[in-house]
C-alpha cells in the first residue's frame, strides 16, 4: 500500500471543509440548548437560525421551510410519508411512486405499505421518460388517488440528471406531492427549490463538505405540512423533528453550503474539464470502455465506466493498494461488491454491471490526480490482459 492517497470518492462523501470545521469549533463552545429562552440558549439559536439561512441559500429556499435531519436517509424517510396535508386539507397520500434508481433510503424507507408502492422504470441512459410517468400518474388521477412522487435530481452511482421540473408538473398536475433527493445534486450543479417546481427537497451536510450527522428535507411552501412527523416529542423543528438540534452538525453543514453556493460554478468548471480528461484517458486505454449515462446530462464530477473483464472487485483491490479510493457502484452499503440496482434498472447485463467502477471528482481533485490514475489503470488493464493473453497461449 503506497502512503501518497488520491481520494476519487467523493460521491459517497466529501472531506470536511475547513470553513465547517471551524463554524462547528465555534458550535462546540455554545453550551445552552437552542431552544432555552436565556441568552446561552438565544446564542445557539443563533448559529442554528444562521445556518438555516446558509443551507436554503444554497437551494433557492425559504430559512422558515429547512428542517434540519440527521442526514439526507433521515429526510427521505420523513418525506416519504401518507401524512402530508396539502393546504387546509386533511386529504391523506394513498400511493408512493419512485423511480427504479433511487437511493435506498428511498427503495426502503419509505412508509408506505408495500401495495401502496410504485417503482417506475428509467430507460437505458437511467432517465425517467415523462410521457410514462404521465400516463401512470392520469390512471392514479382517473382513481382519485393522491400520489406522493419521489425522484432524484442526481444519481449517485452514475451521476445522471432527472428531468425533475417536467416531472414536477405532471404531479403537480393530477394534485399529487413531488419530492426530490438532492443529496448529491447540491454542491455541485445549481439547485433552486422553486424552479425545480418540487414540493419537498432532500439534502445531506457530508456530501458537500460538512459534517455527518447533518441533513435537511426543505419544503417548497407553508401549505404542505406533515400530520405524522418521523421523529416526535418536543416542538423543535416547528414541530416537525423533535430533539435537540445538532448544534455542531448544524453549524457546520450551513458553513459548508455556503461555500460550496460561492465555490459552485468555478468548481463546475473545473471537475467537468478534469472529468473529460478522465473520460478521454480511459478511452485511450480501453476500446472497449462503457461509461454509463454517457449520452445524458451527467453531474460534472461523476463517472461510472465499466471495462468487460475487469471486475469491480479486481480493480477496486488494485486500485487501493496503488493508492486510489474510489467505488463500486454504490459505496453506500456495507463494503462489499454488490449486484447495482441503478445499472440493473438500466438494463446492463450482469456481467457488464460487476465491472461497474464508479470514479467521482470533487474540490481536492487536480489533474495530477487524474493522470496518475490513469497511469494506474494503465498498468491494471495491461496486466490483466497480459495474464488473459499467456493462458489462452
Ligand atoms: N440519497 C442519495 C442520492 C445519496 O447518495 C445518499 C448517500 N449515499 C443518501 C441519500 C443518504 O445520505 P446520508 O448519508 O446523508 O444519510
Amino acid at each position: 500500500m503506497t502512503d501518497q492517497r488520491i481520494y476519487l470518492d467523493h460521491n459517497a462523501t466529501a472531506p470536511l471543509r475547513v470553513q465547517a470545521r471551524e463554524a462547528m469549533l465555534v458550535a462546540m463552545g455554545a453550551y445552552g440548548a437552542a431552544s432555552s429562552i436565556h441568552a446561552e440558549g438565544r446564542a445557539a439559536r443563533q448559529l442554528v437560525e444562521r445556518a438555516r439561512e446558509q443551507v436554503a441559500g444554497l437551494v433557492d429556499a425559504e430559512p422558515q421551510h429547512v428542517v434540519f435531519t440527521s442526514g439526507a436517509t433521515e429526510a427521505n424517510t420523513t418525506a416519504l410519508s401518507p401524512a402530508w396535508q396539502i393546504s387546509s386539507k386533511a386529504s391523506v397520500v394513498e400511493r408512493c411512486m419512485v423511480s427504479a434508481v433511487e437511493h435506498l433510503s428511498v427503495l426502503k424507507g419509505a412508509r408506505f405499505s408495500p401495495e401502496q408502492m410504485e417503482s417506475m422504470p428509467v430507460d437505458r441512459d437511467g432517465l425517467a421518460n415523462p410521457p410514462v410517468w404521465k400516463n401512470r400518474l392520469e390512471l392514479f388521477a382517473a382513481t382519485g388517488a393522491r400520489p406522493l412522487v419521489s425522484l432524484m435530481l442526481a444519481n449517485n452511482e452514475t451521476g445522471v440528471i432527472q428531468p425533475i421540473r417536467e416531472i414536477a408538473q405532471l404531479v403537480q398536475e393530477v394534485g399529487g406531492v413531488m419530492h426530490c433527493d438532492a443529496a448529491q445534486a447540491a454542491g455541485k450543479i445549481p439547485v433552486s427549490l422553486r424552479e425545480l417546481g418540487v414540493d419537498l427537497l432532500t439534502l445531506s451536510s457530508h456530501k458537500l463538505g460538512g459534517p455527518f450527522g447533518g441533513g435537511a428535507l426543505i419544503k417548497a411552501s407553508d401549505a404542505l405540512h406533515l400530520v405524522d412527523p418521523l421523529i416526535r416529542g418536543g416542538g423543535q423543528e416547528r414541530g416537525a423533528r423533535a430533539g435537540t438540534e445538532n448544534l455542531v452538525a448544524i453549524a457546520g453543514f450551513g458553513a459548508a453550503a455556503e461555500v460550496a453556493k460561492r465555490e459552485l460554478v468555478i468548481e463546475l468548471v473545473r471537475q467537468s474539464a478534469l472529468r473529460d480528461r478522465l473520460e478521454m484517458g480511459l478511452r485511450a486505454i480501453a476500446s472497449d470502455l462503457v461509461i454509463f449515462g454517457e449520452a445524458v446530462e451527467r453531474l460534472p464530477n461523476t463517472v461510472c465506466f465499466a471495462v468487460p473483464q475487469i471486475s469491480a472487485e479486481i480493480a477496486l483491490i488494485r486500485l487501493d493498494l496503488d493508492g486510489f479510493a474510489v467505488s463500486s457502484g454504490s459505496a453506500c452499503s456495507s463494503g462489499t461488491v454488490k449486484a447495482s440496482h441503478v445499472l440493473a434498472a438500466m438494463k446492463v447485463p450482469p456481467d457488464l454491471a460487476a465491472c461497474a467502477v464508479r470514479v467521482s471528482l470533487g474540490r481536492t481533485t487536480t489533474e495530477t490526480d487524474i493522470e496518475s490514475f490513469l497511469t494506474a489503470f494503465h498498468r491494471l488493464h495491461e496486466s490483466i490482459h497480459t495474464r488473459r493473453g499467456s493462458k489462452a497461449a
